[in-house]
């Protein structure tokens, strides 16, 4: 029997690698956000900057900060200079950073003001030259007025680039928890609590321990230790006056507190 006629089919264009490509997200930091909102909200023409840059270790990327070069900027697209590039060095090394930073300037940025985001042939010679220059990867984001930002990773050390992909604001760079975790050591307080432990119908074996440790069993003075609890939570929490602690917040059930004491 003769095999039929070929025909092309609908093709699905796969590529597979081994091991399979992880397309990465960029994470930009709050600052830089605000810092590159400012840059495209002021600026009625294509300026550019450039910002330091961290890999993390799942692969993903940081976007730190950013600084604004010194350029001349027109309604067409501008390239970086190497005279802007060098007098960023220059300014950051005089404010404290070093020549780690410097290499870690891995992400460049610009605005296209009103236009779309995609990258026009002028963005992507400039990718070549941070190639060239023998940078492990670069980071590009475009961005315009209608509050776009387009990100691509030119990953030059495995001959990838990403395009469009992903970006999230990054907020745990902030290391604020300790201060925070203090803050709220000051000024939040747990209301007394009372713990009731085992119950229902066999509620004389069950017993109570409250917030301070202290356990009451029917074994122990009831009374005494109701005292007890009182006086402590006054100290912890003042503002709530001893009589009030049981009705309050409802942790006393008088029926069960009667049942243990007339057992
Ligand atoms: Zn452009």
């Amino acid at each position: 029997m003769s095999a039929k006629t070929f025909v092309p089919h609908s093709f699905s264009r796969e590529i597979l690698v081994d091991p399979p490509v992880e397309i990465p997200t960029v994470h930009i930091s709050p600052l830089a956000l605000s810092e590159m909102h400012a840059y495209v909200s002021i600026a009625s023409k294509e300026v550019g900057w450039l910002g330091l840059c961290d890999e993390l270790e799942d692969g993903d990327y940081l976007i730190e900060r950013t600084f604004l070069l010194e350029q001349e900027v027109s309604s067409a697209e501008t390239d970086i200079s190497d005279d802007g590039v060098a007098k960023l060095a220059q300014e950051l090394l005089a404010a404290g950073y070093n020549d780690d930073d410097l290499n870690r300037l891995l992400f460049w940025g610009h605005s296209h003001v009103n236009m779309d985001t995609s990258p026009s042939g002028q963005d992507d010679k400039q990718m070549e030259v941070f190639r060239d220059s023998g940078a492990p990867y670069f980071i590009r984001a475009i961005l315009n007025k209608r509050g776009k930002i387009q990100v691509d990773v030119y990953d030059y050390s495995q001959g990838l680039t990403f395009v469009d992909i992903e970006w999230t604001i990054h907020h745990e760079k902030y290391d604020v928890k300790e201060r925070i975790e203090k803050d709220f050591k000051a000024k939040v307080s747990e209301a007394p609590v009372v713990t009731y432990r085992g119950g229902g119908k066999h509620a004389r074996r069950s017993y109570y321990e409250d917030m301070y440790g202290n356990v009451m069993t029917k074994e122990n003075n009831v009374v005494e230790w109701k005292d007890n609890f009182k006086s402590q939570a006054q100290k912890t929490h003042p503002e709530v006056e001893a009589a009030t602690y049981w009705n309050s917040y409802g942790y006393y059930d008088a029926d069960i507190w009667e049942e243990i004491d007339n057992d």
